[in-house]
């Protein structure tokens, strides 16, 4: 199976345990709307901001590219969330063997970041738009400029994917689960066990999680 596919197979399985198998329809089972095209722009004003890009503050600070890593993976969530709510995932695939460029431009990220923002804030307000054509491309050609192919997609995904079921099994929602893993957050835990073992599998991955979180 390629990356894409198996991807799109653990984030209906997270969404499944997250929001119930309901969720398809629009809606989770404790009956709060869904609206994934929010979630999309939220997360890329998050990578927008990981961007030295305010005048007034800070100006001599650092883009942190790690950041805005991290948050592409959170867009590539709730886009994939998005196309299978809608019916259709099928067309993602043509982007599987896709090539990254060799060198990061920020100025171009942040452009693509705001062109995702821009697409999905005003296909969230005008539902007789069809915009995951366009987010997918624009998608694809972020994780290109960001340097990154599919199976470098796919790692960061597994790591994600599998922490957001891990968190969910363990209070995320009631408010108990624990983010602060000793010094560091959770997510730098789980991408440190992935880098070491690249080759884990997401039932492999889960139970290293839970061994870690057991030891705190
Ligand atoms: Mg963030
Ligand atoms: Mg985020």
């Amino acid at each position: 199976m390629n990356h894409i596919k198996q991807m799109f197979e653990l984030q209906m399985k997270l969404n499944n345990a997250t929001n119930g198998e309901i969720w398809t329809e629009g809606a989770t089972k404790e009956g709060r709307p869904i609206s994934w095209l929010r979630c999309i722009y939220m997360e890329a004003a998050e990578a927008i901001d990981s961007f030295n890009w305010k005048h007034w503050k800070d100006i001599e600070s650092e883009n942190d590219i790690d950041n805005a890593k991290v948050e592409l993976v959170d867009i590539w969530h709730f886009l994939m969330s998005e196309a299978i709510h809608y019916g259709d995932a099928s067309f993602a695939e043509i982007y599987n063997d896709m090539v990254p460029e060799r060198d990061i431009d920020p100025e171009k990220m942040v452009e693509i970041f705001e062109k995702i923002v821009a697409i999905s804030a005003s296909a969230n307000v005008d539902k007789s738009q069809n915009s995951l054509y366009q987010l997918f491309a624009l998608f694809f050609q972020a994780l290109g400029n960001m340097a990154m192919d599919v199976p470098e997609l796919y790692k960061r995904y597994l790591v994600k994917n599998q922490l957001n079921t891990f968190r969910q099994d363990h209070g995320y929602k009631d408010g108990s689960y624990v983010k602060m893993w000793g010094a560091v957050e959770d997510n730098v835990v789980a991408f440190n066990i992935m880098e070491e073992s690249p080759e884990l599998t997401p039932e492999q991955l889960y139970t290293q999680l839970e061994e870690a979180y057991a030891q705190l």
